[in-house]
């Protein structure tokens, strides 16, 4: 039940890193995303991944 719509604003000439931020450090490939935790956990939030509870 995992929505994403999501697509990378900006191309980057680099192949790898956060698409938000350019961090290459923990950057998760999930959800055919590319966000650095900090940036997914932010986006992650925009996008619906709150807390139902
Ligand atoms: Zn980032």
């Amino acid at each position: 039940m995992v929505r994403v719509k999501l697509r990378p604003k900006k191309k980057f000439g680099r192949s790898e890193g956060c698409v938000r931020c350019g961090r290459k450090r923990g950057v998760i490939r999930r959800y055919g995303l590319r966000l650095c935790r900090q940036c997914f956990r932010e986006v992650a939030y925009e996008l619906g991944f709150r807390k139902y509870s």
